[in-house]
């Protein structure tokens, strides 16, 4: 028999690691709430024309990445590989964009059936912005310093912010037309997927990660060539912004993204301790995309962060450990024990208890715990309605750091001896 496995290049998130998991997204989610952004959860399936009207049937993504089926109504569906497309799809139908603008947020697992390795895998996490509703490039300014306060925070370091505009859709034609020429005339040096891109959507060659072509792709011809007033006008104020807000970026004039919707602005995070697999975040504008699906026209500018690869940057974050460990030290002790730890946690505190074994036992497991402070409760303390209060943090078994303390104040003195405890207590 096979032994058990998860499906290739979906992961378990173990134990171990989720608490961290758990204090990063709960950073995300407060980031994007300070500037005003609200979560939006959508289904992980959609119909599967969402997403080839929205991204685009030439990506790679509609093209050979999806995991698509026929359910049993005879619906195609397919799992998301993305958010954007879900998000126009819901302000959409729920009117959201009906004369109002909309800061969203969402988090969730997308799916794409492309070659797992270091930095892929068939299941990952977005964790996403859009804003709906402002052309201006403020909101692209914004948005750019929402992802920006995000590496701050997390503390990583070595990152490039990678600028780029890819103009209106007159001037993207107007380049691809352009770059047509360029590849066409360089058409031998191609392989049979880079003169399918060439026909299909010569933008997508500047996407490649075949290492043969970047010497062709460096000398490509840049898109900034094919700026109108308009299109210069709103990369340039953007530029400022950033400049302004002391937000370093390079610009990028052959960076293009590898959706169909993008329109003026687009941008990408990388770091090189990622490895093949670079890029953290990357999104852009997408002005025309509500209308196209048959919305509002509305303005649209957003992000998507890979999770894992942001977890891969982060460095340790300090493990969640519990407040208390009250210990129940005899059977006879195992009520009074109960009850005084969900009474702790009444109070706010973490608390595990042990009720298991002797004294020594019991002190190992609450060190092991690595709780800050222990609650021995024995026939002695029971008898004189008082617990045994042991601060494990340091000066371990000293007589100075343990306290006999009466039931009913038990609490007041947890509190004391961790403010921090309290103090997280007090903003919840
Ligand atoms: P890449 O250039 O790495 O293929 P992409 O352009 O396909 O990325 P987007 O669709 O813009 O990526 O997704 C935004 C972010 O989501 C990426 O920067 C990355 O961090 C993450 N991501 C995308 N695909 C995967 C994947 N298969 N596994 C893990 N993370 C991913
Ligand atoms: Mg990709």
């Amino acid at each position: 028999m096979k032994p058990l496995a998860a499906v290739k290049g979906m992961h378990d998130l173990l134990p171990a690691d989720s608490g961290r998991w758990h204090q990063v997204e709960t950073r995300l989610a407060m980031i994007a709430g300070q500037y005003g952004y609200r979560e939006l959860r959508t289904p992980i399936l959609e119909y599967t024309d969402l997403f080839r009207q929205s991204l685009g049937r030439d990506t790679d993504i509609v093209g050979k990445e999806m995991y698509s089926f026929v359910d049993a109504g005879d619906q195609a569906l397919s799992m998301r590989p993305e958010a954007t497309a879900s998000s126009v799809r819901a302000c959409i139908q729920h009117g959201l964009l009906r004369h109002q603008r909309q800061r969203l947020w969402y988090l969730g697992p997308m799916f794409r059936r492309e070659r797992p390795q270091r930095g892929r895998c068939r299941q990952f996490h977005q964790f996403g912005i859009e804003a709906f509703g402002w052309p201006g490039p403020e909101a692209d300014a914004e948005v750019i310093a929402v992802s920006a306060r995000i590496m701050r925070d997390l503390k990583i370091d070595g990152l490039t912010l990678k600028l780029n505009s890819l103009g209106s859709p007159a001037i993207r034609q107007t380049y691809r037309d352009r770059l047509t020429d360029y590849f066409a005339a360089h058409r031998d040096a191609l392989d049979e997927a880079g003169r399918l891109r060439l026909e299909r959507n010569p933008l997508r060659l500047l996407d490649s990660k075949d290492p043969a072509l970047r010497p062709l792709i460096e000398a490509a011809p840049n898109i900034t060539d094919c700026f109108d007033d308009s299109a210069k006008r709103h990369f340039d104020r953007l530029r400022e912004l950033l400049e302004a807000t002391g937000i370093d970026y390079v610009h990028e004039p052959l960076l293009v993204r590898g959706l169909d919707y993008y329109t003026a602005t687009v941008f990408e995070w990388s770091s090189p301790a990622l490895g093949a697999q670079d890029a953290v975040c990357a999104g852009g504008r997408y002005d025309l995309l509500v209308g196209e699906r048959g919305g509002p026209d509305t303005p649209g500018v957003g992000f998507a962060l890979g999770l894992e690869r942001l977890m891969e940057l982060c460095g340790p974050v300090p493990a969640l450990t519990p407040d208390l460990c009250v210990l129940a030290l005899g059977p006879e002790q195992q009520v009074l024990a109960a009850h005084t730890a969900e009474r702790l946690r009444d109070a706010g505190f973490s608390v595990i208890s042990h009720a298991d074994g002797g004294l020594r036992s019991l002190l190992k497991s609450a060190d092991r715990s690595a709780a800050a402070l222990a609650v021995l409760l024995g026939p002695d303390e029971q008898a004189e309605a008082c617990a045994t209060l042991r601060d494990l943090r340091d000066g371990r078994g000293r007589d100075d750091r343990q306290w006999s303390v009466p039931h009913d104040e038990l609490v007041e003195r947890c509190r004391a001896l961790l403010p921090e405890a309290s103090q997280l207590l007090q903003s919840a």
